[in-house]
């Protein structure tokens, strides 16, 4: 995770950060327009004693603002150390519920209530009640990307970066219902060697890149490592047909990895906008994505017109049930507890 300086840029200053990315987006104007913003948002998170944790996958310039920038295992560990009234959540719903439950007594906002996520929609707790009566006395482990409803009928949760170490502590004669990411699942029997029972759901913009870019990929480029998110639609086939070239990591993983390498040339095979993190953090080296239609839609709801409304108008509160939060919280604290 990385602590961000709390400075507003100058609309150069932006525009020079974001050159790296190579989007014609962020030319002169808008930077100027951005950099008003950002002003005004320091402001205003001043004003409210708010802090704004921000996903990997957000725009390039939310991370300007942010008080952190991480994966959903590290926005969730900070959720329970900020000292601040409110927490801005700039990443998809169910991370700002997760922040909420962790977090009871302080404020949790998402700019857009409308920052959904294919992967958690792809399982009811409703479905999961009956899976449940299906598989008596199995264990129960959500991968992070669940409602909070799911997340209270579970009995870990874990997130791409901790799921292996959550599989391992499980005793191995108990049955392991694993939800419901099928491409995790999978990636995780082969690394742990354990058989898991997997929900058949899949993230929309993961499952997009597919064998056939990984392959197109190492034969373009045989000087690049190659960088995959475990819930990629190729992730299972680059561990048994991958190379010493292949790396399956999380997001977080990835950054550690790109920044310890002697390695200069990078394929990052996760939605795109891990590629502004990587540029900034491991500066001088080569980062590209495998597929550029990697983009998730609900990532980028989130804007900084949006976030600007969000402090200033007091919007969008997310709440959680206190019951539910109550059942939803054991799990997550396991999964915290686990690294
Ligand atoms: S990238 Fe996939 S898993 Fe992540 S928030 Fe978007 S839809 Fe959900």
């Amino acid at each position: 995770m990385t602590a961000i300086a709390a400075l507003a840029p100058t609309g150069h200053q932006l525009e020079a950060l974001l050159a790296p990315l190579g989007d014609a987006h962020y030319g002169p104007e808008r930077c100027a327009a951005l950099a008003d913003l950002i002003a005004e948002i320091h402001a205003l998170k001043r004003a409210r004693n708010a802090v704004v944790l921000a996903h990997n996958y957000q725009r390039p310039e939310i991370f300007t603002v942010a008080d952190f920038v991480g994966d959903s295992l590290e926005l969730a560990r900070q959720a329970t150390r900020v000292d601040a009234d409110t927490i801005v959540f700039c990443g998809v719903h169910f991370m700002a519920e997760t922040a909420k439950i962790l977090s009871p007594d302080k404020t949790v906002l998402i700019p857009d209530l409308d920052a959904g996520c294919s992967l958690a929609a792809s399982i009811t707790a409703d479905q999961l009640r009956e899976w449940k009566q299906e598989h008596p006395g199995a264990v129960v482990v959500s991968y992070v990307n669940t409602t909070a409803e799911v997340k209270a009928e579970s009995d870990y949760c874990c997130t791409s970066g901790n799921a292996k170490a959550v599989i391992e502590a499980i005793p191995a004669d108990r049955e392991i219902l694993f939800l419901p990411d099928m491409f995790l699942g999978i990636w995780l029997e082969r690394a742990t060697g354990r058989k898991l029972t997997i929900w058949l759901g899949e993230c929309h913009v993961h499952a997009g890149i597919r064998p056939d870019d990984i392959e197109r990929w190492q034969r373009d480029a045989p000087d690049a490592e190659l960088l995959v998110h475990p819930e990629c639609g190729c992730a299972s086939q680059c561990m048994a047909f991958g190379n010493e070239r292949t790396h399956i990591l999380s997001t977080e993983g990835m950054i550690n990895f790109a920044k310890a390498s002697p390695k200069s040339r990078f394929l990052v095979a996760t939605e795109t906008g891990i590629l502004h993190r990587l540029n900034k953090e491991a500066p001088g080296k080569r980062f590209e994505a495998v597929s550029e239609r990697a983009i998730c839609k609900y990532m980028k709801m989130i804007t900084l017109e949006k976030l600007r409304d969000s402090l200033r108008d007091w919007k969008f509160e997310v709440e959680v049930e206190p019951e539910m939060a109550a059942r939803a919280r054991g799990a997550i604290e396991r999964m915290v507890a686990i690294s």
